[in-house]
């Protein structure tokens, strides 16, 4: 699903957290909004999804304008920075509660149960699915968010600072990881992030933001210098 930003704005009092932000995101194309903390990366992210209201501007999900379409109705996937997993289902009911609950055509249960240990296999989890997530690492616990924002088969995938809260090996790890997961899924995706590297390392294309507005855009090659 291509993505079209027009003019969006945002305020919260004295300063916008978004002053008028222009950007394309491509079907199929992983983006990294990159910027520090306070520079409007997390309202957009909320904005694409329905979450937070703009005070001006439009969102396009393809040709249709997003102010007319409910959250349910953007069909977008969000992972979160600290992971929202419920605490008291199992691996398999978290990932397959927007199955159960959300939208789409009602399944059943065995072919809820396919679909999970299929994610499960994308994310790396085989066998897991009867854990609880305090049994879990923090970086499993995040491979848990992903399968269950896919399991819905999003038309967007919004991913928050995912590996923010985890240390700088595991990151590195699941960094890569993401790389591969979208390479075969070819979800259009859109990921906040506040780390240069990161954002280098994973996107196909990089949009920097600072205090509300959009700096630059372009493939990592043309937004740095390389020695
Ligand atoms: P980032 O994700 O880049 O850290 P945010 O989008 O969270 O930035 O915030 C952008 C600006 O908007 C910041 O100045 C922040 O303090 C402000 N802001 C964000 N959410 C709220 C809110 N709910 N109420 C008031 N100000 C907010
Ligand atoms: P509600 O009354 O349910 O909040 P709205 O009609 O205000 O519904 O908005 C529907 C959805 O679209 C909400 O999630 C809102 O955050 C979002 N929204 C509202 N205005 C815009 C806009 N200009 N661009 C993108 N999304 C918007």
């Amino acid at each position: 699903m291509e993505l079209k930003i027009r003019n969006l704005r945002k305020d919260y009092g004295n300063f916008p957290a978004l002053n008028g932000v222009n950007l394309d995101i491509r079907s199929g194309e992983l983006i990294a909004l990159l910027g520090p903390s306070g520079s409007g990366k997390t309202t957009l992210l909320r904005a694409i999804a329905g979450l937070e209201s703009p005070d001006g501007g439009q969102i396009f999900f393809g040709d249709n304008d997003a102010s007319r379409q409910s959250v349910q109705h953007r069909h977008v996937g969000f992972v979160f920075q600290h992971y929202a997993l419920f605490r008291h289902m199992k691996v398999l009911d978290n990932i397959a509660f927007g199955m159960r609950h959300g939208q789409g055509p009602k399944q059943s249960e065995a072919v809820i149960r396919k679909r999970v240990l299929e994610l499960l296999d994308l994310v790396q989890l085989n066998g897991l699915e009867g854990r609880y997530p305090a049994q879990l690492s923090g970086g499993q616990r995040q491979r848990v968010a992903l399968a269950r924002a896919l399991a819905i088969e999003p038309k967007v995938l919004l991913l928050d600072e995912p590996f923010g809260a985890l240390d700088a090996q595991v990151r590195k790890g699941l960094r890569r990881w993401l790389r591969q997961i979208h390479e075969e899924t070819g979800h259009t995706t859109v990921f906040v992030t506040h780390d240069q590297e990161e954002a280098m390392e994973l996107s196909d294309r990089v949009a920097v933001l600072h205090k509300g507005d959009l700096q630059q855009v372009g493939t990592p090659d043309e937004i740095y210098d390389s020695p």
